[in-house]
């Protein structure tokens, strides 16, 4: 829908109106994808509708279904102490802080579970935003700009890229936890930039695997760069005792300058922190504009995260339990020859078919077996990195893990051997 005319001399481009929705290019892509779904005869897998809480265990349309596909890791959403601190909370605080913190949200807790987690993670103070992804946004939009480099995994969430985006810095990807390829990068280009911003995550939620945090470290500290740790899938999972990727690998976690975090996923709640030094935080308290130009998180969402440390801080065998479960899930996958990628150790592990179609109508095979797992398709990888992607509790039993993987197996065996013949027809 492009035209030129010539006006005044200078030539000039027209382009077609777009005034409504139904004409963007991306939504009759959105269209053709959904009706290819639909003709492959296997129902949509997304926008499921789950009841009750979900946690080694779902229910979809009224039949009960082992879950591989929530974040619940540590089985504290639905714990009766964190569901009773947050009641606990509406009643005394309602359920909305009803403004910014910075101007009349500000209630007691919001200060006590930044503290906490301060400390939980072994910095000095931390600041809580009422999304994670927001937290990522905000924070890394904000913190550098024009004349500033990021430089982020290969690998990274979709929020710390908009937040790349939004910051206006130049922005350059390396290769998947490749610290040496981002000190070669570093060493050539650091010169140019005034601060550098190296984001990276703990657990990585398509493959289950980390990066070598003490060696970037080492080249953060090389290159006068600053460090940023996203632990939405390592916060409460990794290290003895749940507190992360500083006490997994035991370096100090001072050396990381911004520690960010969701407590939407062991922490039973909602909302994100960024937690490092007292500077850090007090400039974020006072000019992000996703914490300044928002509303406090609210008051259940604050306590339930609170219980829910608390409650790990107690129970440190959760973590422990979690660790059992996973390496029993990752072995016997290895065991029965299922592709497992780079899963190593985490409460991760994807199943890589390799093909949308297989993962579709593998995840479909389950959940007729009373399996809930979550497929990946492209384009959220690329096809030929297609897969299955489990979630596993502390509360998942031997004998749920067991079942889930042979039935894995089994299907997987069938759905390959089907779609080779299929290759061989076409
Ligand atoms: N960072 C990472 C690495 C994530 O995986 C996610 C979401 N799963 C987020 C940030 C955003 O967190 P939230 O879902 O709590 O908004």
């Amino acid at each position: 829908g492009r035209a030129s005319s010539e006006r005044n001399g200078q030539a000039t481009e027209t382009v077609e109106a777009e005034d409504s929705i139904e004409q963007f290019a991306e939504y009759r892509r959105l269209k053709t994808t959904m009706r290819q779904m639909l003709m492959t005869g296997v129902p949509n897998p997304f926008f499921t509708v789950h009841d009750g809480i979900v946690g080694d265990k779902t229910i979809v349309d009224g039949r009960e279904l082992i879950s591989f596909a929530s974040y619940n890791y540590l089985g504290l959403s639905g714990h009766p102490d964190v569901s009773e601190a947050a009641s606990a909370a509406v009643r005394k605080y309602g359920t909305s802080v009803s403004a910014s913190r910075l101007v009349s949200g500000e209630k007691p807790i919001h200060g006590q579970l930044e503290k906490l987690i301060a400390r939980w993670i072994g910095v000095d103070n931390s600041i809580l935003m009422v999304g994670g992804h927001a937290t990522n946004e905000t924070t890394i939009g904000h913190l550098v700009g024009a004349g500033d480099l990021i430089v982020h995994d290969a690998l990274s969430h979709n929020s710390i890229v908009q937040g790349a985006l939004l910051s206006g810095a130049r922005r350059r990807p390396f290769p998947h936890n490749d610290y040496a390829a981002l000190d070669r990068m570093l060493g050539e280009i650091r010169g140019q930039y005034r601060r550098v911003l190296i984001v990276i995550e703990g657990v990585y939620s398509m493959d289950g695997d980390y990066s070598d945090l003490p060696k970037f470290i080492e080249v953060k500290k090389k290159h006068r760069a600053m460090l940023m740790v996203d632990e939405a899938h390592s916060f409460g999972t990794m290290g003895e005792t749940g507190r992360g990727m500083a006490e997994h690998f035991g370096v100090d976690a001072r050396d990381v300058d911004i520690w960010m975090g969701t407590l939407s996923k062991s922490a039973a709640s909602c909302g994100g922190y960024i937690a490092g030094s007292d500077a850090l935080v007090e400039l974020l308290r006072y000019t992000a504009p996703g914490f300044v130009f928002s509303v406090g998180m609210p008051p259940a969402q604050v306590a339930a995260a609170m219980a829910a440390i608390e409650t790990l801080e107690r129970e440190p065998e959760r973590v422990q339990r979690l660790r059992r479960q996973s390496d029993l899930f990752l072995s016997l996958c290895r065991e029965a020859g299922l592709d497992t990628g780079d899963s190593s150790g985490t409460p991760v592990v994807p199943v890589i078919t390799g093909n949308s179609m297989v993962a579709l109508r593998l995840s479909n095979r389950l959940k007729a077996d009373g399996i809930n797992v979550q497929p990946i398709l492209y384009p959220a990888v690329d096809e030929s990195a297609a897969r299955l992607r489990f979630f596993i509790t502390s509360e998942h039993t031997d004998e749920q893990i067991r079942f889930t993987v042979a039935k894995t197996a089994e299907h997987m065996q069938e759905l390959s051997v089907g779609s080779l013949e299929l290759e061989v027809k076409s």
